[in-house]
């Protein structure tokens, strides 16, 4: 068994939080270990707690359409959400769900050691621009480390509003020229970063 397999394991086993009775299967995220580029959504709806798959509704094709705009398709990017899974009715994640979950993110962060992180939506944005509206963010990369987050709109979201699909459709165009940079990027404000780190 790979690490993420049991990952995945572990996660399929877990009862942190209420969300662990409803579900019918756990969603831990899909992809290849060495991916370059991870995509970070929100939670499983319907049709991702049957199938124990991340992104494979509605929203799921809009993302493997975006893909295809860029060249790339889903079995080369590593998809998950900030919480593993469904939420009743799809409301959103409770603050203790995400802070539950967020070990079983961070240790997948770890394994796949991407370049590259697109955060989708609200959620998995506010890890790691806290505070920032994704009005005003989305498209706006920040390298923190060595790995560069990009903010976009949440692929759902999109499909229905033809503004947000707009924005992702164009901001969706800057990640193979970003791939490309990755490395070369200076960090942004490490010397803020580091002062925040120091307070804790
Ligand atoms: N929306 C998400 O945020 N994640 C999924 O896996 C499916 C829809």
């Amino acid at each position: 068994m790979t690490e993420l397999e049991q990952l995945a394991a572990e996660i399929a086993r877990c009862n942190k939080c209420p969300l662990a009775q409803g579900r019918t299967k756990s969603v831990p995220g899909q992809g290849p270990a060495d991916a370059r580029l991870m995509f970070i959504g929100e939670a499983p709806g319907f049709h991702e707690d049957r199938q124990g798959l991340p992104f494979v509704g509605a929203a799921g094709q809009f993302l493997e359409e975006l893909l295809r705009s860029i060249g790339m398709t889903r079995e080369q990017v590593y998809i998950c959400n900030v919480i593993k899974c469904r939420p009743p009715n799809n409301r959103d994640p409770l603050p203790s769900e995400v802070e539950a979950c967020r070990p079983y993110l961070d240790r997948q962060i770890e394994l796949v050691r991407p370049r590259l992180i697109a955060t989708l939506g609200r959620f998995s944005m506010a890890r790691y621009f806290p505070n920032a509206s994704i009005s005003q963010i989305h498209g706006r990369p920040k390298k923190i480390g060595d790995i560069l987050y990009l903010p976009l709109f949440h692929p759902a979201a999109a499909l229905h509003q033809p503004r947000y699909r707009a924005a992702i459709e164009q901001d969706f165009l800057k990640i193979p020229e970003l791939l490309r940079q990755v490395g070369t990027l200076e960090e942004d404000n490490p010397g803020e970063q580091a002062e925040q780190l120091s307070l804790f």
